[in-house]
This record gives structure tokens, C-alpha cells and sequence, in this order.
């Protein structure tokens, strides 16, 4: 009985089976895009609000990676805020008291982060498994530690300059911070060479920043620009993620004519030329 019921589980994921054996596989994003655009802002100062309201406006999907210790104290967003101001976006931790992890005992590093999980779920009702890293600090034991508390990713703020997947969300360098991406990476974004396809472009920084430099004009005219793009899938970290990893948890036949999606998450490719949703 136990292996009729484990056979029927894995049946139940159809198994789609390509019309030649040539064994081609590209991925997409969502929707058959070909582009996203994700961002990322620290801290949950009272300009999140703000911000935000610039991104709804142009339809754009960020993370707001906040410090549970912080909020509802003179300068920070109120928890009794956050289902209604991130609506829509993605809340994800910072540490419960934005401390260094790297200075942290092993007991102190789980508290920082899992009781900041525990405060920013009961508040919200969500499962939040996305973080990011205070002052940008981590090494392996701050990243195995996170693994170990069911985060799926955190950021560091070391910028690539660049458009690629990243290899480890647990690593996740995103592209720049936003002083850098105004000029011409937006542009580079927005026109790229028909040889590169699944792009990502991982904007990141702290709401305050705009206050404080007075560039609320130029994220404005950023969001402008790169919104209502018709090959730009637009979303939060953890959506991210979570169809990269599906994407990367394909079952495929060894001769890659047969592929099966045991994910949840529906999952977009060409299988030797034809465009199938999994
Ligand atoms: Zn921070």
C-alpha cells in the first residue's frame, strides 16, 4: 500500500513529452518574459510610504526588508501598517535589531533572525522566508545559519553591475544600488543584445536615501522608464526565487524529451522549439 500511494503521488504531476528527442530546453520567465526587474529596499523608514506609492503607480513589485525591533519608533514605519502599506509587495526580515550578523554568538545570530521571522509573520499572517543582510555583513556561518531558519535567500550589497541569475540566493549580489542605476544601465536593461535572454535586473537601497540626497525626481524618472515593458516580468524577491527554484527542480528524462514540474509553481520553457507551460 505504501507504494501504490508514493507511485500516485508522483503521477499526479503531468509529464510533458517533447515532439522530437533533440533534448533543447530554454526557460522563460513567467509569461513567456524574457527580463525582470525586482527591488529591494532596508529598514522600513517612514519614506517607505512614499516609495512605495511611486511603485504601485507604475505597477513595479518590490521587498522591504525590515527590522521588527525598529518599527513603531520615532523615523520607522508602524506595524500595525504593514498588510496595508506593502500590499502586494514582499516583507522580508533585516535583522530583529539591524545588528551586525557577523559580530553575533551562534544563539544571538538565530535569535536576530527568527524572532524577526516570528514578529513580521504574526503581525502579517504571511510566511516571510526572504531576508537581507545588515551593513551588508555575512560569511558562512551567518549563511548556513539562515539556511538552517528556513530562509530561501538573503542580499548583500555587493553590486555586479550585471544582469545575471544569481548563483546562490543565499549570496544574492544584486545589480547596483539605485544612485547607479539611473544612467545607462537602465538603458543597457531596457536594450540588450538578442544573444542574452533571462536577465535580471536587482535594484536595492534604503528609502531615506531619496530624502537625504534629494533624489526622489530620479527614482521617479527611473520607474518611468522601465515600467509597462511588455518583456519585463516585474516582481518581489521570494517570487523570484521561488520560480527559479521550480525552474531548477525539474524532472527531465535523460534524452530530455520528457519534463515533469513537481512544483506548485507553473513553470515556462521551450522544449526543442515549442513553448510550454509546465
Ligand atoms: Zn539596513
Amino acid at each position: 500500500m505504501m507504494f501504490f500511494a508514493r507511485e500516485r503521488m508522483t503521477e499526479e504531476a503531468p509529464v510533458y513529452t517533447a515532439k522530437s528527442r533533440e533534448g533543447r530546453f530554454r526557460l522563460y520567465y513567467p509569461d513567456f518574459k524574457n527580463k525582470a526587474l525586482t527591488f529591494s529596499y532596508d529598514d522600513g523608514q517612514i519614506f517607505d510610504r512614499r516609495l512605495v506609492e511611486i511603485f504601485n503607480r507604475y505597477g513595479l513589485k518590490a521587498t522591504f526588508h525590515l527590522n521588527s525591533g525598529t518599527l513603531g519608533t520615532d523615523g520607522f514605519i508602524k506595524k500595525e501598517e504593514l498588510p496595508q502599506l506593502y500590499a502586494g509587495h514582499e516583507i522580508a526580515c533585516h535583522g530583529v535589531y539591524h545588528e551586525f550578523p557577523t559580530h553575533l554568538a551562534k544563539e544571538k545570530l538565530v535569535w536576530e533572525f527568527l524572532q524577526d521571522r516570528k514578529n513580521l509573520e504574526s503581525w502579517t499572517g504571511r510566511i516571510v522566508r526572504g531576508c537581507s543582510y545588515a551593513f551588508g555583513e555575512y560569511n558562512d556561518q551567518v549563511v548556513d545559519m539562515l539556511r538552517d531558519l528556513g530562509f530561501l535567500y538573503s542580499r548583500t550589497v555587493d553590486s555586479t553591475g550585471g544582469f545575471c541569475v544569481p548563483a546562490d540566493f543565499l549570496r544574492w549580489t544584486p545589480t547596483c544600488h539605485h544612485n547607479d542605476a539611473f544612467g545607462k544601465l537602465a538603458e543597457e536593461f531596457l536594450h540588450q543584445p538578442d544573444y542574452r535572454y533571462l536577465t535580471l535586473f536587482y535594484v536595492w537601497g534604503h528609502s531615506f536615501e531619496f530624502e537625504r540626497e534629494n533624489t526622489w525626481e530620479d527614482m521617479e524618472a527611473f520607474c518611468e522608464k522601465v515600467h509597462g515593458q511588455e518583456d519585463v516580468w516585474y516582481t518581489t524577491n521570494i517570487d523570484y526565487v521561488n520560480y527559479m527554484n521550480a525552474a531548477r527542480s525539474l524532472a527531465f528524462s535523460a534524452d530530455g524529451s520528457r519534463v515533469q514540474n513537481l512544483s506548485s509553481v507553473a513553470v515556462y520553457a521551450e522544449l526543442n522549439g515549442e513553448r510550454v507551460i509546465l
